[in-house]
């Protein structure tokens, strides 16, 4: 159902800016801005900046000199009339004049219902819409890139073709159902069967990706856990100082924290740094330990540190048992010191060399941080699923078409096959949005930022 009211949102971040974009959209965008504008006859051209006053319509004070820009329906966002006012970046001036819009029959925009609009007036699918939202949250160039293809509407022409030829195959069989008495000949079971088995490949391969996908968009945490003074704060320190392009610190937090977010190869990865907190037994350092314990189970991975130049000690064993069931590696530090002494106990588990204070190895301790979860080359991968709702529907179609080829296999009827290829058609389109119920599209959307 096309909505009918406008809505109104701050576009831009709060907090003090260059400028802040107010964004309107919706039939009565204009008239309303005539209003803040004290201008009846407005009527701006499409695509073009006006400088106006704003004012306030009560008290006839002028509020702020802005940017108009008007986007005619339906070559907009939305597909809506939208206007966007582009005040001085104060919030009280931005707060200000969102309340008078709203007084002029706006209302405030839900998260993402800019983003809905444009969907339900058909200027993109879902799973572009999720890109708008997976660009506007990327950790690392190498993410946005890949919302941006999503965005393009690369995944919607990958899995156009499949859906046509799935179709293809349904509407063949249904035929059969209604024109043709007999069970379906061998020859043209075969046939379906080889083409089911020809889709069923090519959803795979994009499955797949999603490995490395989802390590772009959603990252990893890994823990640097270690007993004292093997050099953990070192390395935390040489890790990030090798990132040449530190993403952005944690809200909250600052460049000395124990947790940074860094890139490494494209994938965001939020280090932490457990030094300080002994594993020891006295009451107030328990407090620590538990901390430490903490980070270890929510870690993607732990590197555990050793000091090279020494003996496995007492501390280091407990440090072992600590993380044995986590997935871990182990970098020996301090390879500038002498030849390494430390021996491990034997095990399958990567083993990098390094010195935090010279820099060797440290290529190596990114390269084994990712090894686990991707491929190396994580960026130069081409179209990837991100997104885990994609990834599930994918695999509930493989299934659907798995299930079918085997019932197809056994002589089932035509009729209990194509129950399994109408669920397969259903869940390619619930990505993209066709089949996609408003459920969902609310569990959907409600994961955006207003003013998208
Ligand atoms: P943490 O307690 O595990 O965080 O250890 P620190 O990072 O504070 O390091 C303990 C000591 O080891 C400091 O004096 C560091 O300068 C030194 N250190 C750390 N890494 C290296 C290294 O690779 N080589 C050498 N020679 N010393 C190191």
């Amino acid at each position: 159902m096309p909505a009918t009211d406008t809505i109104v949102a701050l576009s831009t971040p709060i907090g003090r800016s260059g400028i802040g974009v107010i964004r309107l959209s919706g039939k009565f965008s204009i008239e309303i801005t005539r209003k803040i504008i004290e201008d009846d006859s407005f009527l701006p051209e499409p695509n073009k900046v006006f400088l106006k006053f704003l004012k306030d319509p009560e008290t006839k004070e002028a509020l702020d000199h802005a940017l108009i820009t008007y986007f005619k329906s339906p070559n907009s966002f939305t597909g809506e009339d939208i206007v966007e006012i582009s005040c001085h970046g104060s919030p009280v001036l931005l707060q200000g004049v969102i309340r008078i819009v709203l007084t002029l029959g706006a209302r405030l925009a839900e998260p993402g219902e800019f983003t809905l609009r444009a969907l339900s007036n058909k200027r993109m699918n879902l799973s572009q819409a999720e890109a708008v939202r997976d660009l506007i949250d990327s950790q690392t160039e190498a993410a946005a890139k890949q919302a941006v293809r999503q965005l393009k509407g690369e995944l919607s022409t990958y899995l156009q073709p499949i859906k046509e030829s799935l179709l293809e195959i349904i509407v063949q069989m249904e035929s059969r159902l209604e024109f043709v008495e007999d069970d379906l000949p061998e020859l043209a079971a075969k046939q379906i069967n080889q083409q089911l088995e020809e889709l069923s490949k090519q959803i795979e391969s994009l499955s797949l990706t999603f490995r490395s996908g989802r390590l772009l968009r959603d990252g990893l945490k890994v823990a640097i856990v270690g007993r004292p003074n093997v050099g953990k704060s070192s390395l935390f320190n040489a890790l990030l100082a090798s990132d040449r392009a530190i993403v952005t610190n944690i809200p909250g937090t600052t460049r000395d924290s124990l947790s940074e977010l860094i890139n490494i190869n494209g994938v965001p990865v939020l280090l932490t740094d457990t030094a300080g907190v002994r594993l020891s037994f006295d009451i107030i350092e328990n407090i620590g330990v538990e901390r430490t314990r903490r980070v270890i189970n929510e870690a993607d991975l732990v590197v555990v540190v050793f000091d090279g130049s020494q003996n496995l000690t007492k501390e280091d064993f407990d440090v072992l048992a600590d993380t044995a069931s986590s997935n871990h590696i182990f970098a020996i530090n301090k390879c500038d010191l002498e030849s390494i002494k430390l021996t491990l106990p034997e095990t399958e588990i990567k083993k990098v060399i390094v010195s935090a204070k010279t820099g060797e190895g440290m290529e190596e301790l990114r390269s084994a941080i990712l090894e686990p979860f991707a491929d190396t080359e994580v960026t130069n991968s081409g179209l990837m699923i991100t997104d885990v709702r994609h990834y599930d529907l994918l695999n509930r179609t493989l299934a659907e078409i798995k299930n079918s080829r085997n019932l197809l296999a056994q002589g089932a009827s035509e009729e209990i096959t194509l129950v399994g290829l109408h669920n397969a058609l259903t869940f390619l389109g619930q990505i993209t949005g066709e089949t996609t119920s408003d459920e969902i599209l609310g569990m959907i959307f409600s994961t955006f930022c207003i003013g998208k």
